[in-house]
C-alpha cells in the first residue's frame, strides 16, 4: 500500500475516502479537514480571537494543535469540574500542551463558581450527572467565550452524527434546528464553532499519536454506560460494512436542513444572569439556587 501523493509506503487507509497515506501526508490531510470545515461553513477568520475550550482529551487538543498550526489565534479555556483525580490529570494535559506550544490557557475552577464540584452535583442529581455537567460547561464556556469573536469545541464526527441519529431515532425536532457546525452570537450567547466536524475519533486518535500530542486516555469516570455510547457503536458497525456512512450521514443532514425548519423556541435573558433560556430563570441559575440549600452555601 503506498501514499497516493508521494508513493512512499502509506501507514494508514482511509476507507471512507478510499485513501492510503503516509504519516507526513495524513497529518496534512487533518488539517485540510479542519481548514475544510472552517471555510465551508465559515467559521472564523485569521483576524479572529477563538477560545478553545480544552478538556485534555484527544479532541480538544488535536483541535487547539491544528488551529496554532494553521495560523488562527487562540486562547485556551480549561475548566477544572472537581474530580479529584480526573479533573487534576486533565488539567496538567492541558498546562503541558500550552506550555510546549507557548500558548495561554485560563484555568476556571467549578469549585469557586459553585462552591462544589461535579462529585457532590452528582450526589444530589438522580441518575447520571452528565446531562447537568454537559449544561455547567456550555454555560461556563459561552461565559468564558463573551470576551472572544467565537469558541471553538472539539465536538468530531462521530459525537456529531450519534447526536443526530438519537435526535432522529426520537423525532425530537427542537434538537435539529440548533444541531449545526457553527451557531452565530446572539446577545449573550458567544459564537460557536466545531472545526472538527469532518473528522472521525479514528482520525483525530491517529493525528495525536503521530504527532505525540499529549491528552488524557481515560474518559470521565461518571459517563460509563451513557446512551450516546451506543449510537456511537451501532454508526460504527454501519460505517464498517459501508465506509462512509458516518460523513455521508452528517453532511446530508446539513445540507438538507432546510428541510426541518421547525419554530424555534424563544429565547429570553435569564432573570438573574442574562443567559438566554427558553425558562425565566436559567439551568444554571436554578441550579446554583439548588446547590446553596442542599450545601447550606451562602
Ligand atoms: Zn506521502
Ligand atoms: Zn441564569
Amino acid at each position: 500500500m503506498k501514499c497516493r501523493i508521494c508513493g512512499k509506503e502509506a501507514f494508514v487507509k482511509l476507507r471512507s475516502y478510499n485513501l492510503a497515506l503516509c504519516e507526513e501526508h495524513f497529518v496534512e490531510f487533518v488539517r485540510r479537514r479542519v481548514e475544510k470545515a472552517i471555510k465551508k461553513f465559515k467559521m472564523v477568520s485569521k483576524e479572529d480571537h477563538i477560545l478553545v475550550a480544552v478538556s485534555g482529551g484527544k479532541d480538544s487538543i488535536v483541535l487547539w494543535h491544528v488551529l496554532n498550526e494553521l495560523g488562527y489565534r487562540t486562547t485556551g479555556y480549561f475548566l477544572n469540574l472537581g474530580i479529584d483525580e480526573f479533573s487534576n490529570k486533565s488539567q496538567k494535559i492541558a498546562e503541558e500542551f500550552a506550555n510546549r506550544f507557548s500558548l495561554e490557557l485560563k484555568v476556571e475552577y467549578l469549585r469557586d463558581v459553585l462552591g462544589v464540584g461535579i462529585p457532590e452535583i452528582a450526589r444530589i442529581s438522580k441518575g447520571k450527572p452528565c446531562s447537568t455537567c454537559g449544561m455547567i460547561k456550555r454555560y461556563l464556556i459561552n461565559r468564558a467565550g463573551l470576551d472572544y469573536d467565537a469558541v471553538a469545541t472539539g465536538h468530531n464526527l462521530d459525537d456529531e452524527s450519534s447526536v443526530l441519529f438519537g435526535n432522529i431515532l426520537h423525532w425530537q425536532v427542537e434538537y435539529l434546528e440548533r444541531q449545526s457546525p457553527i451557531l452565530p452570537r446572539d446577545r449573550t450567547l458567544a459564537k460557536k464553532v466545531k472545526p472538527l466536524v469532518l473528522l472521525t475519533n479514528h482520525e483525530i486518535k491517529l493525528y495525536a499519536d503521530v504527532l505525540g500530542l499529549p491528552y488524557i486516555p481515560d474518559s470521565c469516570p461518571f459517563s460509563t454506560g451513557a446512551t450516546t455510547h451506543y449510537y456511537r457503536d451501532i454508526l460504527n458497525t454501519l460505517e464498517e460494512r459501508m465506509p462512509g456512512t458516518k460523513i455521508r450521514f452528517y453532511m446530508g443532514f446539513i445540507e438538507n436542513k432546510k428541510g426541518f425548519k421547525v419554530k424555534e423556541k424563544e429565547l429570553k435573558p435569564c432573570e438573574r444572569c442574562g443567559y438566554l433560556t427558553t425558562a425565566g430563570i436559567c439551568s444554571f441559575c436554578r441550579l446554583r439556587e439548588r446547590i446553596k440549600i442542599q450545601f447550606n452555601l451562602r
